[in-house]
């Protein structure tokens, strides 16, 4: 990674504190910058004479904030880099830094995997939707179709999104993309996210059906894979570090499609389950989490709340339950689900295991608002 590229805006950060007169401030930053996290505290802390905690654990998301455990240290002011605010209250002053990225790639080399996808979006749009009376086989078959589930199409605009480091190129891309004679939207989505454009691991809340494809700034497979799954719509990637332009593949959405559909099958006898709640403030789906319990209740089957932090094999595979739901972040289940020596899925997927979802409603991203 470039650092020098990244805009850390640490000159704002230490005049806040200065302004603030706070005396001790934590940072909380994301795993790839945590080399640099000495670093910068030295900085911080010689240049606003304010001590510096870092806040050490692993941190994925500003649903991630370690507010409660930084008060009982008494920090007056969390520095919280590469995300943005969410829609929760951390009940502690924050300041958020989005850390971004000063790389401006040229368009050229996407711009026919766009041309080839807005003619896949037209070709949808034309296309008649909508059967009612499927059978279960077809229906089965709609569920593993990475694109053909997805409600009908309005439009084939194309959807310009991106990760945070890369959101301020936006607008500039949108007009060159106009030049190029694509018609552009840069989706708004919910209140989880703050700008424009803004993408999540686990929110595509802008998505709508007047778009028929998508273009993505940013770098790694983890959105694009968030996206397509939620979507069932063509997306292509342009990764502002290297320049490259890739495309994220269909086959790779219908292999993940694939062992979901393997996993609701697998616990169909499943007796007990596991009902994992989140304990970071943006992933604390408590009531998401009694709905299954009660769910599963009304099925005859048993579930137990369990609360954890962090989530991983080590953790929960020795409970002795048949299988496990998780409410925490989404991405645990379809990203890590290889992982843990039980099938974990999302509340959707218990959902169509206990047949209160039917399968030709096509697969539904477990999306937290
Ligand atoms: S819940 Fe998961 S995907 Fe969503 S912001 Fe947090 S870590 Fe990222």
């Amino acid at each position: 990674m470039d650092l020098d590229r990244h805009d850390f805006e640490l000159d704002k950060l230490v005049e806040k504190i200065k302004a603030n007169d706070n005396r001790l401030v934590a940072l909380q930053i994301p795993e790839g910058l945590k080399m640099q996290a000495l670093e910068m505290m030295d900085s911080i802390e010689d240049e606003s004479g304010a001590r510096v905690i870092l806040a050490a654990d692993p941190c994925y998301g500003a649903c991630d904030l370690v507010h409660d455990k930084m008060q009982m240290m008494g920090v007056e002011l969390v520095a919280h880099m590469g995300h943005s605010q969410m829609n929760i209250d951390s009940g502690m002053p924050t300041h958020f830094i989005p850390v971004t990225y000063d790389g401006d790639p040229e368009l050229n080399p996407v711009l026919s995997l766009l041309e080839s996808h807005r003619a896949i979006a037209q070709s949808r749009l034309e296309a008649v939707s909508e059967q009612s009376d499927m059978d279960e086989e077809t229906a089965k078959e709609r569920f593993l179709d990475a694109v053909g589930r997805v409600a009908p199409l309005t439009g084939i605009k194309l959807g310009l999104v991106g990760s945070i480091q890369h959101l301020h190129l936006l607008e500039e891309f949108k007009g060159r993309l106009e030049k190029a004679g694509f018609e552009v939207e840069i989706p708004v989505g919910g209140d989880r996210l703050t700008f424009p454009g803004q993408v999540l691991g686990c929110n595509y809340s802008g998505d709508d059906p007047s778009i028929g494809h998508y273009l993505f700034l940013g770098s790694g497979d983890f959105h694009p894979i968030g996206l397509v799954l939620h979507t069932g719509k063509p997306l292509a990637m342009l990764d502002p570090y290297s320049g490259d332009a890739t495309e994220m593949s269909l086959e790779r959405i219908e292999r993940i499609l694939r062992q979901r559909f393997g996993l609701i099958n697998s616990v169909d006898e499943a007796n007990s389950f596991g009902i994992l709640i989140g304990e970071k403030p943006g992933q604390m789906r408590r009531n998401l989490a009694i709905r299954m319990k009660r769910l599963l209740e009304k099925h005859g089957r048993k579930g137990y709340l369990l609360a954890l932090d962090h989530i991983s094999p080590d953790l929960i595979d020795f409970y002795p339950v048949d299988a496990y739901v998780n409410t925490a972040c989404p991405r645990i289940a379809i990203d890590d689900s290889v992982r843990y020596a039980k099938p974990l899925i999302t509340p959707y997927e218990l959902e169509v295991a206990l047949g209160e979802k039917k399968w030709e409603t096509g697969y539904q991203f477990d999306e937290i608002p």
